[in-house]
């Protein structure tokens, strides 16, 4: 039986019509009541426009929890619009007239409305705003859009950065945005004479440790987000992941608690312990927060703020501080500035030429490879795994074995609840799959199940052997491993990064290498068949 809705079904929460000169369009990642699309609003002369659209969904193959999260928090955002007094022309799922996409939807509300001029802040997706320019010239109605100041980092300030630069650099670009902002800055030097505490954050998992976790704070659905969740399961029940635990934050007050909740328990080893993984610990020390802030409902600023307070209150030491910050500051405005500089031909890159499909077991987590079955497993239950499990276990998996940067990408698109495609991409194709040759990541990350076994628990509970390459216990990461610096020894020999990696590779004898050659083609076969 359908739910009854306890959101307004019609679609303004101002019946009567009378001119509207701007229609300000806000999309589901786009929920801050401060943006640069709210300058000039008139509520007696402009509308807000909201849609949840099918296809946002069903494009890729989303995670319940994802779907769940965007629709829950675009309902909490359209009432405290309202209870502002905006009138907001708003579209939800179960409508039986709902058509199913942004634009189908947009133009029968300009067609209805015949608004002035529609307004919105740059989408997160190149695709999205392509859609919304040619749309607004096919109604032949005006569109601005208008820069996201939730970021830092502007489109022409990253374009500064980038001038004269032969390669781009993550770490430059921090240090560029510290000096800029004045962030944990000690007059023109870094806070403790370094930039980068990177090397104090790399412990691997330490019971003691992990007996001290203080779970991060829930949100147990309120009565919209059960209702977003039972809609969820009636139109999306066969998509992936689970809706069980969903415990997101859906609201700006919810994503400042989650933040309080963070800085002050987690924060303080969330330095030391950002690369550990640990079984039936999804969260460890990191802070949950991306959602919220991709999302819009947290402001990076404010997260950046706390976490300087709690280092200059000591109530967290600099590294963690530092290292939390330096994943805001830095990655964060480093990843979108590549995002737009590169797109739409990022899409397409695939300099390692890899073809495979993606593993069934990644939509299932049915592996009998332990570290796999942890982190696919996790995902697939909270819509979460933290950036280690991303990086080193489930793309490091898809970098080794060859499957095509396309296929990662859709899967990471789809399955993690801060997904959004500014974010997600440069991360799965250029950090975690070397897909762009470089542009983000001096170097691929290939490692072998050693670099698992050392960072967390789950090797000691998996049937195959870490340090093995060959024989029947062989841990598929490892034989691949060889296989994959074999494979691309000369596209990597001009990197002076891979030339370690590559003489541990001339020193494995002619033998040996055949049999580990053949052996990942067994895998590659079994694992990814190409037809
Ligand atoms: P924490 O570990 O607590 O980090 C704090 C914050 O720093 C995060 O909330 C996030 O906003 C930011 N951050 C950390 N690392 C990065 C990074 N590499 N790039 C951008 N921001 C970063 N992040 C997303 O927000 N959305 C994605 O779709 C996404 N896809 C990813 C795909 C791959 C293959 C990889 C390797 C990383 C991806 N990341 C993505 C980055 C990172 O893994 C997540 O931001 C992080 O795991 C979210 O969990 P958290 O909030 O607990 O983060
Ligand atoms: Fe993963 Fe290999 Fe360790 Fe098993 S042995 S958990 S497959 S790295």
């Amino acid at each position: 039986m359908r739910p009854r809705s306890r959101t307004n079904p019609s679609h303004s929460s101002d019946s009567k019509e009378r001119p509207v000169r701007n229609l300000v369009l806000v999309l589901g990642d786009q929920l801050n009541e401060g943006s640069a699309a709210w300058e000039g609003f008139d509520k007696e002369r402009d509308v807000a426009w909201m849609a949840e659209v099918k296809g946002e969904a069903t494009r890729v193959w989303s995670h319940k929890s994802r779907v769940a999260i965007f629709l829950a928090a675009m309902r909490h955002f359209r009432r405290s619009l309202e209870k502002r007094g905006i009138r907001v022309e708003y579209r939800c799922l179960e409508d039986p007239s709902n058509r199913g996409g942004f634009i189908p939807e947009l133009v029968r509300t300009v067609q209805r409305l015949k608004p002035e001029r529609l307004i919105m802040v740059e989408p997160g997706e190149w695709q999205i705003r392509e859609g919304f320019r040619e749309a607004a010239a096919d109604l032949g109605v005006g569109l601005e859009i208008r820069n996201d100041t939730h970021f830092l980092c502007s489109h022409e300030e990253f374009a500064e950065h980038a001038r004269g630069r032969k390669q781009l650099r993550m770490e430059y670009f921090y240090r560029e945005m510290r000096r800029r902002t004045g962030v944990l800055m000690d007059g023109d030097q870094p806070e403790g004479g370094k930039w980068n505490y990177d090397a104090e954050n790399r412990s691997g998992p330490e019971p003691e440790a992990i007996g001290k976790l203080r779970p991060p704070r829930r949100f147990p659905p309120g009565a919209d987000t059960r209702e977003v969740l039972a809609q969820v399961e009636e139109f999306f029940g066969g998509h992936p992941g689970s809706l069980e635990h969903f415990d997101w934050p859906v609201t700006r007050e919810q994503a400042e608690q989650a933040l309080q909740d963070f800085v002050q328990n987690r924060l303080p080893s969330f330095g030391r312990y950002q690369d550990a993984m640990w079984t039936g610990e999804p969260y460890l020390y990191h802070s949950r927060l991306a959602a919220a802030m991709n999302l819009k409902l947290l402001d990076p600023r404010r997260a950046i703020e706390a976490a300087e307070d709690a280092y200059r209150s000591g109530q967290a030491p600099l590294n963690a501080a530092e290292g939390f910050i330096r994943q805001i500051l830095g990655w964060r405005e480093y990843v979108r500035g590549v995002y737009w500089r590169y797109m739409p031909d990022y899409l397409e890159q695939n300099v390692l030429d890899a073809r495979l499909p993606l593993p069934d077991f990644y939509w299932t987590g049915e592996t009998d490879l332990n570290c796999l079955h942890q982190a696919i497993g996790q995902t697939l239950q909270y819509g979460y795994s933290h950036h280690i499990q991303r990086l080193m276990v489930t793309g490091l998996f898809a970098l080794l074995l060859g499957v095509h940067p396309k296929a990662v990408h859709e899967w990471y698109l789809a399955v993690y609840v801060d997904a959004v495609e500014w974010v997600e991409l440069p991360n799965t194709l250029g950090m975690s799959q070397f897909a762009d040759g470089g542009i983000m990541a001096s170097k691929p990350y290939a490692a072998s199940g050693r670099y698992i076994e050392r960072m967390s628990n789950y090797c000691k509970d998996c049937r195959y052997h870490p340090g093995r390459a060959i024989g029947d216990d062989a841990c598929p990461f490892t034989t691949l491993y060889w296989d994959f610096l074999a494979r691309h020894a000369d596209t990597l020999s001009s990197n002076g990064r891979m030339s370690l990696q590559l003489r541990n590779l001339k020193r494995k004898g002619t033998d040996e290498l055949r049999e580990i050659r053949a052996k990942a083609a067994e895998l590659q076969e079994r694992l990814a068949p190409s037809s």
